[in-house]
Order: C-alpha cells, then sequence, then structure tokens
C-alpha cells in the first residue's frame, strides 16, 4: 500500500520543544536561584510504568531540572500514598507532582489525585484544574492533549472550522483533548464529535472528519477505509504485542492500522515516537511554569 500521509516527528517536535524549555529552566535559575522540581510517585512494579517514569526523570535531568522518585511497593497502603503526597505540596524544592496511574488495586486514584495540591498538579488532573480548563481559566493543561494539539498545529492544518472526531471518552486523553480542540480561541474552534463504545458507527463521523484522534486502547481501532482523504490521525495508542523476533519479545502499536491509515491520510503520527515524546515535553513545560518560570525566556 502506498503512503501518502506525511509523518508527523513527535521525536523531532519534543527536541525543539524541550530545547525551549531548558532555555527557561536556565533563565528562572539566572534570574531567582530557582531550579524547577518534578516528584514522581511510582506504586507497584508495573514494567510500562517503570519505564515511563524513567523515561520523565532522563527528560527532567536534560531539560536542567531537579527530579524526585519516590518507589512504593504495590502494597503501601492507600493513606500512605496520601501522606507523601500532601508533605511533597509543602515541600519548597518541589514544584510539580506527578503519580504514575494506574495505580494498584485498592489504592483509589481519586484519592491520591485530589490530594495534589492544584498549583503542584502539573499532569492537569485534578478536578479544579480540569475544571479551569473547561470554561477557560489559566491552568496546567493535561499533558497528552496539550501535546496532541501542538502535534496538529505543527502539520501546517488550521484546526479552526474543521471537524474533528476523538475516538476514546476517558479522563486523561479523551474528554479533555475534546474540550481543547473545542475551546473558543486559537489553535482550537474545531466541531468536535466525541466517539466510545457507545457508538454505534464510528466509521459514520471518522469518514467526515478532518482530524482525527484515536484514543482507544485496542490496536486497528481505526483503519484506512473509515477515513476522508488527506484526514490528520493522531494515534494516541500504546499497545503492546507479542513479537518473537524482538529481545523483548512484544512491539508497540497503536491504535490505527499504521498501512491502511497512511495510505488516505494527510499526515500521521507513528507509534512509538509520534505522542509519547510530546506527553512527556509537556510535562516539563507544566514543571517550568509551576516553578514561576516561563517559555519563550
Ligand atoms: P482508556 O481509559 O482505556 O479509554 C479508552 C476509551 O476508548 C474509552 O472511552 C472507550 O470507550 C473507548 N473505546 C475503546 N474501544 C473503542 C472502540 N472500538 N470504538 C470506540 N471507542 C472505543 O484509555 P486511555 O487512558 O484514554 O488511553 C488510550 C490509549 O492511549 C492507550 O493505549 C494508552 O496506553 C494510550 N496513552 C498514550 C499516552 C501517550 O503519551 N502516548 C498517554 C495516555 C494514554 P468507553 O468509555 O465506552 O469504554
Amino acid at each position: 500500500m502506498r503512503m501518502n500521509a506525511t509523518l508527523i516527528d513527535g521525536k523531532k517536535l519534543a527536541a525543539e520543544t524541550r530545547a525551549e524549555i531548558a532555555r527557561g529552566v536556565a533563565a528562572l535559575k539566572a534570574d531567582t536561584g530557582v531550579t524547577p522540581g518534578l516528584a514522581v510517585i511510582l506504586v507497584g512494579e508495573n514494567p510500562a510504568s517503570i519505564s515511563y517514569v524513567t523515561a520523565k526523570e532522563k527528560a527532567c535531568a536534560e531539560a536542567g531540572m531537579y527530579s524526585r522518585e519516590i518507589r512504593l511497593p504495590s502494597d503501601t497502603p492507600e493513606d500512605k500514598v496520601v501522606e507523601i503526597v500532601q508533605a511533597l505540596n509543602t515541600d519548597p524544592a518541589i514544584h510539580g507532582i506527578l503519580v504514575q496511574l494506574p495505580l494498584p488495586k485498592g489504592i483509589s486514584e481519586k484519592k491520591v489525585i485530589d490530594a495534589i495540591a492544584p498549583e503542584k498538579d502539573v499532569d492537569g488532573f485534578t478536578p479544579v484544574n480540569v475544571g479551569k480548563m473547561l470554561i477557560g481559566d489559566d491552568c496546567f493543561l493535561p499533558c497528552t492533549p496539550h501535546g496532541i494539539i501542538k502535534l496538529i498545529e505543527v502539520t501546517g492544518m488550521d484546526i479552526a472550522g474543521k471537524h474533528a472526531v476523538v475516538i476514546g471518552r476517558s479522563n486523561i486523553v479523551g474528554k479533555p483533548v475534546a474540550a481543547l480542540l473545542a475551546r473558543k480561541g486559537p489553535h482550537a474552534n474545531a466541531t468536535v464529535t466525541l466517539c466510545h463504545t457507545g457508538t454505534p458507527d464510528v466509521a459514520a463521523y471518522t469518514k467526515t472528519a478532518d482530524i482525527v484522534v484515536v484514543a482507544a486502547g485496542r490496536p486497528n481501532t481505526l483503519t484506512g477505509d473509515m477515513l476522508k482523504p488527506g484526514a490528520v490521525v493522531i494515534d494516541v495508542g500504546v499497545n503492546r504485542i507479542p513479537d518473537a523476533s524482538r529481545p523483548s519479545g512484544f512491539r508497540l502499536v497503536g491504535d490505527a492500522d499504521f498501512e491502511s491509515c497512511a495510505a488516505v491520510a494527510s499526515a500521521i503520527t507513528p507509534v512509538p515516537g509520534g505522542v509519547g515524546p510530546m506527553t512527556i515535553t509537556m510535562l516539563l513545560w507544566n514543571t517550568l511554569l509551576a516553578a514561576g518560570g516561563r517559555i519563550g525566556a
């Protein structure tokens, strides 16, 4: 199948944005002596979570930020995790707190996230930040949705006036990305359709979409025959599928069938190397802002 689509290079955009953030960190240090600090709490031994946390810490160091990893066994009581979050809320060396999800069974994600002080909620997951985002107040934008907006922008497509279809309605990706795309203002103003498992015929919507964001957590949710020619496709999915030819025994694929979608779309993100690097980048962005720094310093 012929590939028509341009590859949206998330790694390149992330590297450029991280260089800008690193300049902001250096300027903040020089002006105020403050080093932005991120605390990452990891409970349990989920291999994907461990690799995400490692990548986040490496990215912090490269941007000149301080990071502190707090690793806890999977049987840590919920109250203990909440206590640790509360201590970080008042720790002056820490400007951002991230709790790596999912948490082990028996620990309420809601209780732990709700314990994060909104001014340190660099993931943008607390009810205060979500509410502010919805009403258009200044806030920490959630990292994956914010990164997705940047990835669409880099294609040169103006989001305003377009039909955007989002597949998936999770609190961390689908719902917030739909809200950001529909906002009144620059880099937004799309007409948005939000699809989920209750949507009887997803293709009926994607066939009229200029932008499709797929965040379903299931390979092949989006195929080329579901697309309008020239659509921009943002593939958020990260799925491990067995692959005996790899030393790890698995490979990563997205939620879109890459080959058939790339034959019809005008631009598409690869997996890996698309949304993932931008998610971490927007986390650094929020941590810099939380420490009082600015982008473009
Ligand atoms: P999630 O909480 O499992 O939500 C998946 C959503 O997709 C649900 O709303 C579900 O509908 C919907 N869905 C599932 N199958 C569908 C189908 N066939 N048609 C229509 N809708 C369907 O997942 P998530 O946390 O949003 O994550 C989605 C994917 O993105 C995962 O693969 C995750 O690993 C990946 N991810 C990547 C990044 C990154 O930085 N690269 C960040 C976050 C997540 P219902 O609500 O009806 O169940």
